[in-house]
């Protein structure tokens, strides 16, 4: 994986390790957008608050974000009015236009440069035009100005689109760098367990009054089972050159679609998603490159990153409290590849729930709602391959192990992992953890590199 252009031209100054023993009134677990801005919001409200990060800051998916902050999530507010009704369309619409003000706000207050730029954005399809059409009246439904219309910059043929107006986009990590300026965060401090107000990282320990689980995939599986209800998908982005600028950030509601958005004169191209651990051979950086071929010939490519995202079953993320089992522990998680406004919704909603205030949509993120109508096909799905990576981790531990891979288990839960050639990585189908082609740890839920002797090269 390459780095991001994001990553290419920001340096955010290291900050040093956890050693010993610290005790604090919030700790946050995680330094990407979600974990920073809850800081940065408690710390504003007078909390006494941590972060621990295992590696760098916005280290995570963060910084392989293509950074669009809007509250077209894709075909969204259509799902939304049919499986919860149009009062929870209409907060959910509310809570992401209300993230995009307050990025602004933060952005003007503080006077961060970081490129923030109010623009439409359009979900489009080659393919579906009754689909858009219903999505447009369901957005406005919800009360967004949005419109479907025929006309799009895009350099291929489409069914129209759906416009949203007064969208934004930004630099992911120059927006980072600026906020989490006097925070007090330890870099490279991995937590491995939290038992009740005690986090045990890798080199100390934390005591805190609170404790807010911002590390993208939580790992503490009970209470709570997060991994029961989401999985993780992956997608790719190109970054090009030399191509016709576009007006406006576009996203496809097909199922192989494409993302556009400009950076200046750079294109960013993304797509080629598959779940994490099932790469299918016309995805990822193969697909991405042949559309880019396709559609824009004579292009340059600069960079190329990847990154994955949470997708609970019933389409809404989970912020606030873990369990009610643990009051004193919060989560954010779940942002289906929408965590740039989603991220902003979590850290106001749980700095509230801190503070005591209250907040408008703490009932509609409550991790602790049941839907199991809208989430239950996916829930099955997720069932099955969750079973079916844990009997084959199970058949590899005890009679595979003369195979050319050893042992090929992921040490969250023991599912067989898969080799993904076009990353180099071993991919975990059934919550997406991630280890480099040595078996150290890239991504969680796991928090423990595995022992992954390759005898054979693979690819
Ligand atoms: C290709 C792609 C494009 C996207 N584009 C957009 C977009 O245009 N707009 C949008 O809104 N969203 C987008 N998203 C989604 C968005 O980027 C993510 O939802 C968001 O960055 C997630 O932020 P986060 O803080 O939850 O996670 P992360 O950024 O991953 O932060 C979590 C942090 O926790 C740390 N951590 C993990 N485990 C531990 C541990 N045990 N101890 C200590 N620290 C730990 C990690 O190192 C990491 O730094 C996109 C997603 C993808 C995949």
């Amino acid at each position: 994986m390459g780095d991001s252009i994001w990553s290419q031209t920001t340096e955010i100054p290291p900050r040093r390790v956890l050693e010993g023993e610290v005790e604090t009134e919030v700790a946050v677990i995680g330094a990407g957008m979600a974990g920073i801005l809850t800081a940065y919001f408690l710390e504003r409200a007078g909390r006494q608050v941590i972060v621990l990060e295992a590696g760098r800051i916005a280290g995570g998916q963060t910084k392989n974000t293509t950074a669009k902050i809007t509250s077209q999530h894709g075909r969204i507010y259509s799902k939304l009015i049919k499986d919860f009704g149009r009062q929870k369309a209409v907060l959910y619409a509310r809570a992401n236009e209300d993230a995009i003000a307050e990025y602004e706000k933060i952005v003007k207050e503080n006077n961060i440069s970081c490129h923030f730029e109010r623009l439409p954005a359009y979900l489009y399809s080659t393919t579906d035009k009754k689909a858009l059409k219903e999505e447009a009246k369901a957005a406005a439904l919800a009360g967004i100005h949005a419109y479907f219309t025929e006309e799009t910059a895009l350099p291929f043929k489409t069914q129209g689109a759906v416009c949203f107006e007064h969208q934004a986009q930004f630099h992911p990590l120059e927006f980072m760098q600026a906020i989490a300026g006097d925070l007090t965060i330890y870099e490279h401090t991995r937590v491995l367990r939290v038992k009740g107000h005690t986090i045990v990282t890798d080199r100390g320990r934390v005591r805190a009054g609170q404790i807010i689980f911002a590390a993208h995939y939580p790992f503490a599986d009970i209470p709570g089972f997060y991994f029961f209800r989401q999985h993780q998908m992956r997608s790719y982005v190109l970054a090009l050159r030399k191509v016709q600028p576009i007006q406006g950030m576009y996203y496809s509601m097909d199922q192989t679609g494409l993302s556009l958005r400009m950076e200046g004169d750079i294109l960013l191209l993304g797509g080629g998603s598959h779940r994490t651990g099932k790469a299918e051979p016309d995805t990822g950086y193969i697909f991405l490159r042949r559309m880019a071929q396709k559609y824009f010939p004579g292009h340059q490519e600069i960079a190329c990153w990847s990154a994955q995202d949470c997708m609970p079953h019933d389409g809404i993320p989970f912020i606030g409290n873990y369990s009610l089992l643990r009051p004193y522990w919060y989560i954010e998680t779940g942002f289906q590849k929408w965590g740039m406004t989603t991220s902003m919704v979590a850290a106001r909603l749980v700095t509230d729930l801190i503070c005591g205030v209250k907040n408008p949509y703490e009932k509609l993120f409550s991790p602790q709602r049941l839907h199991i109508k809208a989430g239950f096909p996916a829930l099955i799905e997720d069932v099955g391959i969750s079973i079916s990576g844990l009997l084959k981790g199970l058949f590899n531990r005890f009679f595979a192990r003369s195979g050319p891979v050893l042992p090929g288990r992921c040490s969250h839960m023991g599912c067989k992992l898969e080799w993904n050639g076009q990353e180099q990585s071993w991919d975990c189908p059934c919550h997406g953890s991630r280890f480099d082609a040595e078996g150290k740890l890239i991504d969680n839920p796991a928090v423990q590199s595995v022992p992954c002797k390759i005898k054979e090269h693979l690819n």
